[in-house]
C-alpha cells in the first residue's frame, strides 16, 4: 500500500537530527513520495537541499508564505521568481552546467490572518503575483488559508480558467467551505492530522460533500501529530493513521483510499 505525503516540513530543524531515520520510516510505512513547501527564501535554500539529497524522493515546492509577508517581501518575491528556471538560451546554458531540481508546485502561499492583519494589503498582493506565476509556468498551488477564504477565493476566480490547479491545503472547514473550495474544479482538498482529532466534524463533513477524488494526503509536519500521536513531532509515516480514518469514513477499504489519493496527486502534479 503506497502513499503521498504532499505537504511536509521536512527541511525543518526539527528533523536535523534524524532526517534520515524519518525518510527511512516514511518509505517502510509506504510513503513513496514526499513533497516540501518552502516558507520564504532562505527555507527555499534548504527545501531545495534536503530533495538533492533524496533525489526522485523528496520534491521541492517553492514560495512566500502569508506570514512571511512582512519587511522585505518584494525582494524576497523577486529572489523566489529567479528559483523557476525559464526558457531562455542563458538559462539553459545554467540548467546544463549546475543541474537544477525543479520545483512541482508554487507554495506554500495563501491569506492567514488568524494573528493579524497588520499585512493585510501585502498579503493580497504576495499572493495574487504568486498566482500569475502559476498561470505564467503552468505549475500547481500548494495553497495555506486561514480566517482568510472569501478574500482568497475571489483572487483565485480572477484567474481560475488559466491556472493548472493545486491543493487547499489543511482543509478543516464545514461543507460550505468545502463546497466553495471545490468549485476551482482543478483544485483538491489536503486532509491530514486534523482528521483524526477527537472534535473534527471532517470524517461527517468530508463523505458528506468532498467526493474522494478531490482529495489528497498530507502531515504538514512536524505540525498536526495524528491521534495517536498526537502532540509529538509529526512525520510522514504517521499518515497511515489518517488513512485509516478515512477508510472508515468513506466506507472503503484503506487500498481504495491509497491508490485514490495517489492517482489524485499525480494528476494535479503532473508528476
Ligand atoms: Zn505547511
Amino acid at each position: 500500500m503506497n502513499y503521498i505525503d504532499t505537504h511536509c516540513h521536512l527541511d525543518g530543524e526539527e528533523f536535523a537530527e534524524d532526517r534520515e531515520a524519518v525518510v527511512q520510516r516514511a518509505r517502510e510505512a509506504g510513503c513513496s513520495h514526499i513533497f516540501l513547501p518552502a516558507i520564504d527564501a532562505a527555507s527555499c535554500k534548504t527545501v531545495l537541499d534536503v530533495c538533492s539529497q533524496y533525489p526522485s524522493y523528496c520534491y521541492p515546492m517553492l514560495g512566500l508564505h502569508p506570514e512571511e509577508v512582512k519587511a522585505g517581501w518584494r525582494e524576497q518575491l523577486a529572489w523566489i521568481r529567479g528559483r523557476f528556471s525559464d526558457s531562455s538560451p542563458q538559462a539553459a546554458v545554467i540548467s546544463r552546467t549546475v543541474p537544477m531540481i525543479q520545483p512541482i508546485a508554487i507554495g506554500e502561499i495563501g491569506l492567514d490572518y488568524y494573528w493579524s492583519r497588520e499585512f493585510e494589503q501585502e498579503q493580497l498582493e504576495a499572493f495574487e503575483e504568486q498566482v500569475k506565476w502559476a498561470v505564467e509556468l503552468q505549475l500547481p498551488l500548494m495553497i495555506h488559508c486561514r480566517k482568510a477564504q472569501n478574500e482568497l477565493a475571489a483572487i483565485l476566480k480572477r484567474y481560475a480558467k488559466d491556472l493548472p490547479g493545486g491543493v487547499f491545503h489543511c482543509f478543516t472547514g464545514n461543507e460550505q467551505e468545502a463546497r466553495q473550495l471545490l468549485e476551482f474544479d482543478r483544485f483538491v482538498l489536503g486532509i491530514g492530522g486534523v482528521l483524526t482529532f477527537k472534535k473534527s466534524h471532517l470524517p461527517e463533513v468530508l463523505p458528506a460533500c468532498v467526493p474522494l477524488e478531490r482529495i489528497v494526503l498530507e502531515t504538514d509536519a512536524p505540525y498536526m501529530a495524528p491521534v495517536p500521536q498526537r502532540g509529538q513531532r509529526n512525520e510522514s509515516a504517521f499518515i497511515r493513521h489518517v488513512i485509516t480514518r478515512l477508510a472508515e469514513a468513506y466506507g472503503v477499504t484503506e487500498e481504495v483510499i491509497c491508490q485514490q489519493t495517489t492517482s489524485t496527486v499525480k494528476r494535479v502534479f503532473r508528476i
